[in-house]
């Protein structure tokens, strides 16, 4: 299995005239773009007809070359913006580029070895540009890039910014892992990942997500605190890895589809256990992790989990009461974190996605 991961290395090292240099050109390319997206908006364009005629619609100084990546930009924006809408075609407006960044293959950008100086280990090397301007931006590697490096290939492309450069790479992970340990794992509050299997992870993650809420807005407290909250967030992530799961099922609402009244509802009701930024962070390493060590990662609809009984399937509101799942019908009775996390599991098991999996660990 092929991922694409990206990391950013500041051109801090560049030279004020340099940066200035660079700002220039953002700002001549967004404008660029922009005209392009005037051109495009009301025309149905292909990537394929960008002939010369079209190229040079735009009055710059743009090189010819740049000038055709900013054409295609201004296409993909527009077929983001109308793919976005299409459900609202009231809300479609036309984009606008912000001069803030580019993004530029190896026609434009190439990334050289830099043996003499020792501040920093590569220039990335901008030509084409137009007006005759080449320029050689000075980049330091960190340990995320360096790891990246040894992990996987790095693609000619790259995203250029004034603050920094993005490279992309392409890592292989092998294929996915063949056993059938499947978790379910459940979010919340007083344990941030419960798993089917019994275990429970995170269990402090309450008082770092209340110390971030304690600190001012905007306080350096606070960047310390959401900083360590992440940070934790990240090791439960790994944690859950360690259990050696094969396939992980989380509650999540890519499966909702069109229903959006239920989906603002559902939302709404995982959101606030943690709060809507924690979760998606969450969710977001938890998929990454799964990702790099080959698991499968799935999520199922979030409708009832909390409530419903495993036992005799009794779905009512006073099953659950804080922490104590307890059925009204058949007593049977379970942590009420843990019991979520057997009915997102076997909502997988037995739905329309997970009739393949024979797990032999639940
Ligand atoms: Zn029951």
């Amino acid at each position: 299995m092929k991922i694409i991961r990206s990391t950013k290395c500041s051109t801090k090292f560049a030279t004020e005239k340099k940066k200035q240099e660079l700002h220039t050109i953002l700002q001549e390319y967004g404008k660029v773009v922009n005209c392009f997206v005037d051109y495009f908006w009301d025309k149905d364009f292909k990537k394929t007809q960008l002939l010369k005629p079209i190229v040079d619609i735009p009055e710059t100084w743009l090189s010819a070359r740049l000038r055709k990546v900013a054409a295609r930009e201004a296409l993909d924006m527009i077929s983001a913006s109308k793919e976005r809408w299409k459900n609202q075609p009231k809300k479609l407006v036309k984009p606008t580029h912000k001069c803030k960044r580019m993004y530029v293959s190896c026609t434009i950008a190439d990334l050289k070895d830099n043996k003499k100086a020792k501040e920093f280990d590569a220039w990335l090397h901008l030509a084409s540009i137009g007006n005759k301007i080449t320029m050689d931006i000075p980049i330091r590697f960190h340990k995320h890039y360096n790891k990246l490096c040894i992990k996987g290939k790095r693609l000619n492309s790259y995203i250029i910014t004034e603050n920094y450069v993005q490279f992309v790479f392409e890592t292989e992970t092998g294929t996915k892992k063949e056993g059938k340990k499947c978790i379910g794992i459940d979010t919340g509050i007083n344990a941030l990942a419960s798993l089917s299997t019994g275990q429970q992870l995170g269990l402090d993650i309450k008082q770092g997500i209340e110390r971030v809420k304690r600190c001012k807005q905007g306080s350096k407290g606070k960047n310390r605190a959401r900083r360590a909250l992440k940070q934790r967030i990240d090791e439960v992530a790994k944690e859950v890895i360690k259990t050696n799961p094969d396939l992980i099922v989380v509650e999540g609402l890519k499966n909702l589809g069109k229903n959006s009244k239920l989906k603002r509802r559902l939302s709404k009701n995982i959101r606030r256990s943690i709060g809507s930024w924690n979760w998606k962070y969450w969710l977001g390493r938890l998929e990454m992790q799964s990702e790099w060590n080959r698991v499968s990662f799935r999520t199922v609809s979030p409708y009832n989990t909390s409530i419903t009984c495993p036992n005799c399937g009794l779905v009512d509101k006073k099953n659950r009461d804080g922490e104590v799942f307890h059925c009204q019908s058949c007593d049977h009775t379970d942590n009420a974190d843990l019991n979520a996390s057997r009915n997102i599991l076997s909502r997988f098991l037995t739905g329309p996605y997970g009739a393949s999996y024979k797990p032999i660990n639940i």
